[in-house]
Formats: C-alpha cells, structure tokens, sequence
C-alpha cells in the first residue's frame, strides 16, 4: 500500500509508478492513465483520465482545449489541478501511466495536444510507461 510521503521528503521513481497505478484506477475508461508532476523530488499535481460530462467552456483556462469535450487526458487533468500559486512548474517531470482495463501496461506517450499543454506549462522532461518499459520524452 502506498503511503504518501510529507513535503521535503524525497519521492523515488518506483514511488510515483506505484502511485500512478493506484491513481488510473479512478478512471472510468477502458484505457486507465494517470499522470503525476514532479518537482524537487515531491509531487506537485496528480490527475487521471476520465469522460468528462463538462464542456470546455465551463473551464476557464487560458488555452485551447475543445479536444477535452469527450475525455479529458490523465495530463490535462493532472496540470489543470495545479492551483495558481503552484503553476511556476519548470523544471519539473511529469510521468505518465497506464493500463488497460484487464491491468496490462499501455504505451502511455502523451499524444500532440497534451504534449503541447505540458509545455505550455513549462514542463519540458516526460516519463512514460510503455509495454517495454520507462521511455523519457524531452519536450
Ligand atoms: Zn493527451
């Protein structure tokens, strides 16, 4: 069971795949994917895919995000919980996770938008799980 650790305290690798892997259970796709942000060791933001009932106007973010009509990307979701104060993000890492519905790793390479909105956010290193392993994405 994974225990979250408090601030300042250094979070390894294995400690955010773990963590990705019990956030994508609140999916509710068939293509479960977490995303979590990292910075200095500690997690920043953490979010997961979903089918969202709202439309994008009801969101008021300052980019363009009508592909998050029908579901919203586990990194959409994890950027767009970062509250205002916590949105100086460069530097960080965001790793992303997932499985399928019978718990089979997925290749979790963000697609264009999301690559796109995580650099908006400045956010310029990706981690992601594929079937064959961690691969790493400088955006
Ligand atoms: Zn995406």
């Amino acid at each position: 069971m994974f225990q979250p650790k408090g601030k300042g305290v250094n979070i390894s690798d294995s400690d955010i795949w773990n963590l990705a892997q019990t956030i994508c259970q609140r999916s509710n796709l068939g293509y479960k994917h977490a995303a979590i942000l990292v910075k200095n060791h500690s997690i920043v933001s953490s979010g997961f895919n979903f089918r969202s009932p709202i439309s994008s106007r009801d969101l008021e973010v300052p980019w363009d995000i009508k592909y998050m009509e029908h579901s919203v990307h586990a990194e959409a979701d994890c950027l767009l919980r970062l509250k205002l104060r916590q949105k100086k993000t460069a530097g960080g890492t965001i790793y992303v996770y997932g499985e399928s519905r019978c718990g089979n790793i997925i290749n979790s390479k963000p697609c264009k938008s999301c690559q796109r909105l995580i650099r908006m956010m400045r956010v310029y290193r990706v981690k992601y799980i594929t079937p064959g392993g961690i691969k790493e994405l400088n955006l």
